[in-house]
């Protein structure tokens, strides 16, 4: 078998707003996200994660945030691209790890439902698909509740 892994990193900052987009499912939160599109930092992350491990390059390339068709874009949407783009190169998911870094929202109660949104867009089991978080213990831009951030690793087969 032909196994390949790739990581991926996303920011974005907080804005005015009353929810966040994190893992494809809507979270009420007192601030929202400044971004081209829904800003969904954990999706954003495991795209580019899929798109590193295939060699793919990255979000920015294939979504450029210059394009009008991305804006406000459902960040589903981008997985389901780069799903069927790694699928035509004979690629599938084995499996994906994401590390949400944020001071909050806490994302607990909604760890479940992200799992299923993400590993339905995958094509794998629920377990394949790990969401963990960790807050910045009040240090830095996020520690001071200014943005968040996810990072992502995932590991991908051609067998
Ligand atoms: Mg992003």
């Amino acid at each position: 078998m032909n196994f390949r892994t790739g990581t991926g990193y996303d920011v974005h900052a907080f804005t005015a707003g009353d929810h966040v987009m994190l893992g494809g499912v809507r979270i009420a939160h007192d601030k929202g996200i400044r971004a081209h599109s829904d800003g969904d930092v954990i999706i954003h992350a495991l795209c580019d994660a899929l798109l590193g491990a295939a060699g793919l390059g990255d979000i920015g390339q294939h979504f450029p945030d210059t394009d009008a068709r991305w804006r406000g874009a459902d960040s589903r949407a981008l997985l389901v691209e780069v799903v069927r783009m790694l699928a035509q190169r004979g690629w599938r998911t084995i499996n994906a790890d994401v590390t949400l870094i944020a001071e909050a929202p806490r994302i607990g109660a909604h760890r479940a439902a992200m799992r299923q949104v993400l590993s339905e867009t995958l094509g794998v089991e629920a377990a394949a698909v790990n969401i963990k978080a960790t807050t910045q213990e009040g240090l830095g831009a996020i520690g001071r509740g200014e943005g968040i951030a996810a990072q992502a690793v995932a590991l991908i087969t051609a067998g």
